[in-house]
């Protein structure tokens, strides 16, 4: 089957530029074998890289990626590894109780898997840290939410305090937020450099990487796959196709799979009397009480603080968006930022350093799209927009499921039901539209 679309996300890959100059892999540029070829390395492909390397040390394992190592929405996400379910299309991310714990244990397991390969590759320090998230409500909707879903929480024992507003302006620096609810469970990447110090610990394994290296065309030939990029073919037996939403541009799971671009803008760095105007915690993370409200992180990064904010989606079903969007974005990045730090009037418009957007893909009813999908061919993709935590865990599974490991986890996973079918067109595209429209106006503040 020929490719019907290549990943195309706008922009820059902010948390990539921000970092000095990478190691440049290949582009494949010839005809090679192997036992194992993962395709697309996002947080998926690289864990399916790295558990085929622990469960078969001598095999030959292929990686190859459409752009640049942590280019792609692996370098665009705003690092949130959540432990706890996170559903975006609930009002308050929680879940039935019990789907609510196994999916839990299922993030942990994965968050686990990804401090194992940081601890065994000797990440960088900062790439990943334990530091918890705090949902911030802007509104008195905003701090129902927080309740109700602390009350979830409680009934689900796990750990998590209110905080007020004092305290949320003690963490800030700003009098935006009314409550907070902190968690301690997440762990906060610099996502470019976890793809990137993933990338180098599996290439020192002997993992073959290929980047710049889209695969156009993907068929069947006797007992092997054959995978063709502009210049090279990849012939092995057995393949993971970890390209989340691209899984549709491979042919799978056609019209079950919600295409979404999500966009973010980062600050140039602060000067020294702009972080100290700003106030609050060196470093800090919230996520929006309303799954539709806005993201916004204070990092530290060479040269000193950053802001990131992230919000506004659109709707894509046809995974392509216009070079310009990040742009059209600006205004209302600028817009949230100076509603919520009055005291950094100065920093909009060219203050942000960084637009840009990147595709997430979801399903109708929240699950993955995962499995055998042909002989020898397995898919791991559609992670819900939790793509740190479920991509890490869906590549890890389909590696096992590959290799014929079984455990509950993968057992949970293959459980799920199928991602249910969309709505014929226009249907899809106008509900879809309207709904997101809808809940980003009923996030008010939030956003
Ligand atoms: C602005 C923004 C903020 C976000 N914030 C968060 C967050 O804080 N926490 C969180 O968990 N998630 C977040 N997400 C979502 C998260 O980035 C995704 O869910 C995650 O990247 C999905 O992981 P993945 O490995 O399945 O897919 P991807 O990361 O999309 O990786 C798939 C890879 O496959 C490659 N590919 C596609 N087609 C081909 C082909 N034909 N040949 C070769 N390679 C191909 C792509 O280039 C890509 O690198 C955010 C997303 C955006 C855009």
């Amino acid at each position: 089957m020929k490719t019907t679309a290549l990943p195309k996300d706008p922009g820059p890959a902010a948390w990539d530029a921000i970092l000095p100059p990478s190691k440049h892999y290949a582009s494949l540029d010839c005809a090679i074998t192997a036992d194992w070829l993962v395709i697309g390395a996002g947080f998926a492909g690289l864990s399916a890289a790295r558990r085929l390397r622990l469960l078969h040390p001598k095999d030959r394992v292929v990686l190859l990626e459409a752009r640049r190592i942590a280019e792609g929405p692996v370098g665009r996400n705003t690092g949130f590894m959540i432990d706890l379910p996170h559903n975006l299309t609930s009002s308050d991310y929680a879940g039935a109780v019990e789907k609510d714990r196994a999916q839990a244990a299922q993030n942990r397991f994965a968050i686990q898997f990804a401090k194992e390969a940081a601890a065994d590759y000797g990440f960088a320090p900062d790439t990943l840290v334990q530091s918890g998230k705090t949902n911030g409500a802007a509104t008195a909707k905003g701090d129902t939410h927080n309740r109700d879903y602390a009350h979830h929480l409680s009934g689900l024992n796990e750990p998590h305090e209110l905080l007020d507003a004092r305290q949320m302006q003690e963490m800030c620096g700003t009098d935006y937020y009314q409550s907070g609810l902190y968690t301690p469970g997440t762990v906060m990447l610099q996502p470019a450099l976890y793809a990137r110090e993933m990338a180098k610990g599996l290439a020192l394994q002997n993992i073959k990487i290929f980047e710049n290296s889209a695969v156009k065309a993907l068929k069947r030939e006797g007992a092997t796959w054959k995978a063709t990029t502009s210049s090279g073919t990849v012939e092995a037996p057995k393949v993971i196709l970890a390209v989340n939403g691209h899984l549709e541009s491979f042919g799978f799971f056609k019209r079950r799979l919600m295409h979404i671009y999500l966009f973010a803008s980062m600050t140039r760095a602060l000067t020294e009397a702009e972080d100290k105007a700003l106030g609050g915690k060196p470093v800090w993370a919230i996520t929006p009480a309303d799954p539709l409200g806005s993201t916004v992180r204070k990092i530290r990064a060479d040269g000193g603080s950053r802001i990131v904010i992230r919000n506004g989606f659109t709707w894509s079903p046809g995974r392509a968006s216009n070079p310009r969007k990040p742009q059209k974005f600006a205004r209302i990045h600028d817009r949230t930022f100076a509603a919520r730090f009055p005291q950094l009037a100065e920093i909009s418009g060219p203050a942000f350093e960084h637009r840009w957007g990147g595709l997430l893909c979801l399903s109708r009813n929240g699950v993955s799209a995962f499995g055998e999908v042909d002989d020898g061919l397995f898919a791991a993709g559609c992670q819900n927009g939790l793509g740190a935590a479920r991509g890490t865990l869906s590549g890890i599974l389909a590696a096992d499921l590959a290799s014929g490991e079984t455990s509950d986890h993968l057992e949970v996973m293959l459980a799920e039901a199928a991602p249910t079918l969309l709505p014929p067109e226009p249907l899809a595209t106008i509900g879809a539209t309207t709904a997101m429209k809808w809940g980003e106006f009923k996030a008010g503040m939030e956003r």
